[in-house]
């Protein structure tokens, strides 16, 4: 049942990005699938909930913003990929550590989810990696529709996202499938490729745990350089752009 729509009130699904490490491409997956739905027509928000490294403002470049309030709910800030979004570096001085225990850091995830998403349908939200307490306050206060997890095909990396996926698992929150991140490099010098992480490990892992396997996402110079200077692959028209409007298709079904 679908509740009135409102400005404020939608029926507002959240897809949770999740990893057990850090550093495997989770805030890239998160921005740039953010992106790839709003293509694929959705109205589609982007909460930046790592607190331990805040990246969404400078993927999608709005580094240096801050939200404005009314009546203390905070309202997303536009980015110029026509997505808004909310994270948890916009709550601080830039540079400022998110030293938070449990409950402060439940609190400013709250703030951050319930706010102005005036009829934005899908959340996605970038968690941090591991399966700490923002992770907790998320599935036990926010519920998740579903949740997708990034990994390397690195066997650190799989360990560590098995434990994530663990977490969703025992919640009762549907895992949509795991990504593989960072998987085979073609070199622009010689044109050969290579492995640096591997290969196949987070494939066989989906097999292994009974879960969906959404794709690889090769290790990409382009990819880096278009995330640092804040514009998402995803906005482009290239085979980066093409491959995530594929993993889009996949979450969106
Ligand atoms: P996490 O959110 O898991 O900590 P990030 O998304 O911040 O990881 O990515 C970490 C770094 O790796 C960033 O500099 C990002 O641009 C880079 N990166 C992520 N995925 C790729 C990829 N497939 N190819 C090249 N660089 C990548």
């Amino acid at each position: 049942v679908r509740v009135a729509m409102t400005s404020e009130r939608v029926d507002r699904r959240i897809i949770a990005v999740g990893s057990g490490k850090g550093g495997v491409g989770k805030s890239t997956l998160a921005a740039n699938l953010a992106v790839a739905l709003a293509r694929a027509g959705r109205r589609v928000g982007l909460v930046d909930a790592d607190i331990y490294g805040p990246s969404v403002p400078r993927l999608m470049a709005v580094e240096g913003t801050r939200p404005e309030a009314e009546d203390k709910t905070l309202i997303p800030v536009m980015t110029p990929a026509g997505i808004p979004v909310l994270s948890m570096g916009q709550l601080v001085r830039p540079g400022q550590a998110l030293a938070w225990r449990g409950p402060m850091a439940a609190s400013a995830l709250g703030q951050l989810i319930d706010s102005a998403w005036g009829d934005v349908e899908l959340l996605v939200v970038d968690l941090p990696p591991g399966t700490g307490d923002v992770q907790l306050s998320m599935i036990s206060k926010w519920r998740p529709a579903g949740a997708v997890i990034v990994s390397t095909p690195q066997d650190l990396a799989l360990i560590d996202a098995t434990r994530a996926i663990d977490l969703f698992n025992q919640a009762n929150v549907p895992v949509i499938g795991l990504v593989e991140n960072m998987a085979g490099y073609l070199c622009p010098h010689c044109g050969k490729g290579s492995d640096p992480f591997g290969q196949g490990g987070a494939e066989a892992a989906a097999a292994r745990l009974g879960i969906g396997f959404l794709g690889r996402i090769p290790l990409d110079i382009a990819l880096r350089t278009a995330s640092d200077a804040g514009q998402p692959p995803a906005a482009g028209d290239d085979a980066l752009a093409t491959l995530f409007a594929g993993l889009a298709g996949q979450v969106n079904d």
